[in-house]
């Protein structure tokens, strides 16, 4: 019952133990009871609290127990120097293709002969003698499963069982199937080990570069490509920068900055300096990629040594260039020549072979527009292509150019649409010809079959458009950027059907971009082509 405790004012439950003693008097009648009074809320404080402690004790180890049951590793508790199972979980007997009954009570390598004699004794041993535990990763060890015998990889920990008096009984082992991820590995290392073999081989070099925090990562050929032997150099974009010859830098620069704000493709080439002081051509070509918020943070790709390409391609060029020159002269003496032969006929009336002179003197105009061509190129490469700036009405150029295409065929009508005579363009005349001169030339080419080729001109902003439609073969979308290459020539268009160098849209793009302006088209196959370019007013 409650007292009250004068130290804490305040009343406590104490317990008691009472004794009541009769006293007898001498006719053995009781005169009186003593009354004996024992405190022994200590005692009995002390026995709940065991009690407690007890219960307690017991619902941990039923929580452990059933933790251990239901465990995703396998656990099990081995007693003693032979082993004795005295504890496997689900997961360990399925691990090793045991039921509970085939393993409890028993030695372990007994009943899983497959696994003994592969080391687990000796690291079981020296836990078990040590009291160290032990930590074992990819350990393989053969187990049955559904009496097929498996390698499996397992991640091991071995703890000591320690009894009450400190001494060891057991070894409480905690094993995880890492097969799958150890054959994972082995497979992404095999495939890595492949990729840079071909690397090596291919003699690429590659990069990975951390856009915010600017850092190129790269292999080692990377390193050689600029020159160096040394790999411990602070390679970032500014570093990069440093070794491109002051001319490309700024090409090398719009080339990023197109990567990451339009493209996410980096193509590009450019000249280098090595240490030594030596030039050399790099292509580098990468691929961008994004955040969530379409920021760019990373890009990566590879890098090659060209020099060799670029010295082949140069004296391609200057071959190229040589021939031209020396055809340049005899065939403008054969254009003359003819044409005195030509008026010669005509006055002497003889049709026939005045016919042929005519037809001569085209296939010697088409002779001159492939010299021609052929100078344009290499005067491109070399940076040489001269232009004269004039004004004029553009306009008239096109009614000019049309009419001297349609000189040329007698198969399609060109027709010229809308028309906007008020347009003054401040340009190279001659070369804006020439764009046209290739587009129509070529929307006739590849319209076999077709009779009409649409022009049209229109104002859009501060910018003239011109289209040149045809209703030919097409081209298929992947190859529209293609088109623009030099001596690059649509394979499905049947090369062998229709004569060209493939230069005429390289040219075109060239010009067309001297000139501030754009060019693209809009194709697919069988569905003909509507090539436009763009001029500012
Ligand atoms: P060149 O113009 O040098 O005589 P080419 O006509 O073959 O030769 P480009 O004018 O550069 O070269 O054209 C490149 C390729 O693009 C052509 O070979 C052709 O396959 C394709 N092409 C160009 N224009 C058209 C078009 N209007 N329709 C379909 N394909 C076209
Ligand atoms: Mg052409």
């Amino acid at each position: 019952y409650d007292t009250f405790n004068p130290l804490t004012s305040s009343y406590e439950i104490r317990y008691w133990t009472i004794k009541a003693a009769p006293i007898l008097n001498d006719a053995e009648d009781i005169s009186y009871i003593v009354f004996s009074l024992t405190d022994v809320t200590e005692v009995i404080n002390l026995a709940e609290n065991e009690r407690l402690a007890y219960e307690a004790v017991e619902l941990q180890r039923k929580q452990l127990y059933s933790l251990f049951m239901q465990a995703p590793v396998a656990i099990g508790i081995f007693i003693g120097p032979n082993y004795i199972v005295e504890l496997a979980n689900p997961t360990l007997c399925t691990l090793f293709g045991r039921t509970e009954d085939e393993l409890y009570g028993k030695p372990i390598f007994e009943v899983m002969p497959e696994s003994a004699g592969v080391g687990i004794e000796d690291h079981l041993d020296s836990v078990l003698y040590t009291g160290r535990p032990y930590v074992g990763t990819e350990q393989q060890i053969p187990v049955m499963r559904r009496g097929k015998q498996k390698i499996v990889y397992f991640n091991f920990v071995y703890e000591p069982l320690h009894e009450v008096d400190g001494s060891i009984s057991g070894v409480i082992a905690v094993a995880t199937d890492v097969t799958e991820q150890v054959h994972y590995r082995h497979r992404l290392e095999e495939s890595e080990h492949r990729v840079n073999m071909a690397l090596e081989a291919s003699n690429l070099g590659v990069w990975d570069l951390d856009i915010p925090k600017d850092v190129i990562t790269r292999n080692s050929r990377y390193d050689e490509i600029f020159g160096y032997k040394d790999s411990n150099l602070p390679w970032n974009s500014e570093f990069l920068m440093e070794h491109i010859v002051p001319m490309d830098r700024e090409r090398a620069r719009m080339a990023v900055k197109k990567a990451y704000l339009r493209t996410g493709k980096l193509n590009a080439q450019a000249r280098i300096k090595w240490p030594d002081g030596s030039l050399h051509w790099i292509h580098c070509i990468g691929t961008v990629y994004y955040n969530e918020k379409r920021e760019p943070v990373r890009m990566l790709g590879t890098i090659q040594d060209i020099t060799e390409r670029k010295e082949k391609e140069r004296h391609k060029d200057e071959f190229i260039s040589a021939v031209s020159h020396e055809l340049k002269t005899p065939v403008t003496s054969l254009k003359a020549f003819c044409q005195v032969l030509q008026r010669k006929f005509v006055e002497s009336e003889s049709p026939v072979a005045a016919e042929m002179l005519g037809k001569m003197n085209t296939q010697i105009n088409r002779l001159n527009i492939v010299i021609q061509d052929l100078l344009d190129v290499t005067r491109i490469e070399g940076d040489r292509l001269q232009y004269r700036h004039d004004t004029f009405v553009f306009n008239e150029l096109m009614s000019e150019i049309v009419e001297e295409v349609q000189r040329t065929t007698d198969t399609h009508t060109i027709l010229i649409q809308n028309t906007d005579p008020g347009i003054e363009i401040y340009g190279d005349r001659e070369r804006i010809g020439q764009v046209l001169t290739n587009l129509l030339t070529n929307a006739v080419k590849y319209s076999p079959g077709k009779d009409l080729v649409i022009v049209s001109l229109k104002r859009e902003k501060d910018t003239m458009v011109c289209s040149i439609k045809d209703f030919g073969i097409g081209i298929p979308p992947e190859k529209h950027n293609s088109v623009f290459e030099r001596f690059y020539r649509v394979k499905e268009n049947d090369p062998s059907l229709v004569s060209g160098l493939g230069l005429g849209l390289y040219i075109c793009h060239e010009i067309i971009k001297r000139q501030n302006g754009m060019i693209w088209l809009d194709s697919s196959v069988g569905k003909g082509a509507t090539f436009f370019f763009s001029l500012p007013l």
